[in-house]
């Protein structure tokens, strides 16, 4: 997708030069990453002959809506396992489930215990005799399908970029990305959830070396939110026009750009960060800010 330069709206100490990648603009609902990360697999199931894609997600998930968008629009059946029992009882569903329900998902949930063995062969082979046949697409979405769908994400112009940004996950973005970066190039990847276990993940999807990740921005854990991240980004999309999510590309750049002003890149280094989308959560989140008076502009 297209970079768009960022003219600054921040102090900028080493005149670093900043532009976006707008993968987000790549589907409205299997935004950005989702959608690199489907790519090959719905290749697959399709070579496979399958008709089911079965999955695994929270609440709030990117992955799980992405999923059901593309089931509904390349014909598969889509069964989405929810974590926590309790949603189920809760009669209205958040935005991100009925709108994967809306496209046709069968949301089953599943209590939090339960939900642990998601990775777990004997769990996955027990749920064909409930569900039959299907595609198995992991939590986060990540195999090694789904990094090569990331590896697609630069392009050769972007090799004028010395660092590539980007937000993370269970990491399958950023290895993908690691995998196709140059060898002048540096990815540093802002991860959304607190840990170390992550780095151990992404070594297995890729082999280089030119990464960093860093949980200094995770800002209290997955989808937790503080009052100067969603002051950040609104400040940014009124600067930019161009909206961030609160789960992972608002924290990703609000640690870019804390960094930028302390001056911890070189002078004038040329900076790309990858907008991965995510943006259907604004409005999950603006449901639990409004409790509490503050709100996202979207
Ligand atoms: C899922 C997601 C990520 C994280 O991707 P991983 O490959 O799991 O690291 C980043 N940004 C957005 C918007 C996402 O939806």
């Amino acid at each position: 997708m297209r970079n768009q330069h960022l003219s600054p709206f921040f102090k900028n100490p080493n005149q670093v030069s900043l532009f976006i990648k707008r993968e987000d603009l790549l589907h409205p609902e299997i935004s950005g990453n989702k959608y690199r990360k489907l790519k090959y697999n719905l290749e697959r199931a399709q070579q496979e002959n399958h008709h089911t894609l079965l999955t695994f997600g929270g609440a709030f998930s990117n992955h799980l809506l992405a999923t059901a968008a593309a089931g509904k629009e390349y014909g598969f059946r889509t069964i989405g396992l929810v974590r926590g029992e309790e949603l189920a009882v809760t009669s209205a569903l958040n935005p991100t489930l009925k709108k994967a329900q809306d496209y046709g998902m069968q949301l089953h949930f599943v209590d939090r215990n339960t939900y642990r063995n998601k990775n777990q062969p004997d769990f996955i082979n027990s749920l064909s005799a409930t569900w039959g046949n299907f595609y198995l697409l992991p939590e986060g979405g990540t195999n090694e399908w789904a990094v090569k769908g990331c590896e697609e994400i630069l392009t050769p112009q972007d090799t004028i970029f010395d660092y590539i940004c980007v937000s993370v996950g269970t990491g399958g973005t950023l290895a993908g990305i690691a995998n196709s970066a140059s060898k002048h190039q540096q990815v540093l990847g802002f991860s959304a959830l607190k840990g170390d276990f992550l780095k151990t993940e992404i070594s297995r999807w890729t082999k280089h070396t030119n990464w960093q990740l860093t949980d200094a921005y995770a800002l209290g854990g997955y989808a937790k939110t503080t009052d100067q991240l969603i002051a950040f980004m609104n400040y940014f999309k009124e600067k930019t026009d161009i909206p961030l999510d609160p789960i992972y590309t608002g924290k990703m750049m609000f640690g870019l750009v804390d960094l930028i002003q302390q001056g911890k890149f070189p002078k004038n280094s040329r900076i790309l960060a990858v907008h991965t989308g995510g943006l259907q959560g604004i409005e999950g989140m603006n449901r639990k800010l409004i409790q509490q008076k503050r709100l996202l502009i979207d």
